[in-house]
């Protein structure tokens, strides 16, 4: 059965079955996404991900063992810290912040947390704490990226010569709209593109030659530091809600075989 982690009394929680309940625990972030979005908007993508998600395995399941952690509201922003609003931890806290909630799992008995990483820049952590956690405790810590952003029918919903959409780009935006219009200000959206980059063939903001990138090197077309990439102006609460349900089919089965691992 699906519920909320803090929904549960002490009691409840004793009776869960440790050895098999997957704890999913929504990772999220507080910082800028352009003029447009909310600050929130990995956490709001978080909790509308986290409702998708367990509707889809509640039509294929009536009894899949998972409990919901509270999405963790702040994470690792560096990239965005010199832009009004963004709140980040150091690397170093978002690191023992996620060890210590997982160590008080594991000590609980706990044996399957699988962390849903829903801002690009908490995967580096996520990714050294999870190895950490196996290696130190004997359990298996699972990572999900909440995303399908390579999936045809979420490609499909991109504008067309909308080439650079990421981060606070037209999926994000939509995604928030999804969920609540009146959060997005669609009239003061402007385009980002990493402006430094646009010549390159190799060095690129990401893939095989690359640099920490910044807020800061992502420009409107007039030079312009605005933080974001793509254009979020085609952005609708119609694409919202097939980027949140595609995204969430797609982990269904990752989480099935979640389920019967047994490491
Ligand atoms: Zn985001």
């Amino acid at each position: 059965m699906i519920r909320n982690y803090r929904d549960l009394t002490r009691l409840e929680m004793e009776q869960v079955d440790k050895q098999e309940t997957i704890v999913l625990i929504p990772l999220g972030a507080l910082e800028q996404h352009g003029n447009q979005a909310p600050l929130g908007t990995d956490d709001i993508i978080a909790e509308a991900m986290v409702k998708y998600i367990r509707e889809e395995l509640e039509k294929e399941e009536e009894d899949f063992p998972m409990l919901i952690f509270p999405v963790i509201p702040v994470g690792l922003s560096t990239e965005h810290r010199n832009f009004c609003g963004s709140i980040t931890f150091r690397p170093d806290t978002y690191y023992h912040l996620l060890y210590d909630i997982s160590v008080s799992l594991a000590h609980h008995g706990f044996k399957k947390l699988a962390f849903l990483v829903c801002h690009g820049g908490n995967s580096p952590i996520v990714q050294v704490l999870s190895r950490e956690l196996r290696s130190e405790l004997g359990i298996s810590p699972f990572i999900l990226s909440s995303g399908a952003f390579s999936h045809p029918d979420v490609k499909a919903t991109v504008s067309e010569g909308n080439i650079w959409d990421f981060h606070g780009g037209e999926m994000e935006t939509s995604m928030v709209m999804a969920v609540d219009e009146s959060l997005v200000k669609l009239d003061t959206a402007e385009a980002g593109i990493p402006a430094p980059f646009v010549n390159n063939k190799t060095l690129l903001p990401y893939g095989s030659v690359s640099i920490g990138w910044v807020s800061e090197d992502w420009r409107t077309a007039e030079g312009k530091p605005i933080g974001i990439g793509g254009d979020p102006r085609g952005a609708t609460a119609e694409k919202g809600r097939i980027i949140l349900r595609t995204s969430a089919r797609a982990l269904i089965p990752g989480l099935k075989e979640i389920r019967d691992w047994k490491g």
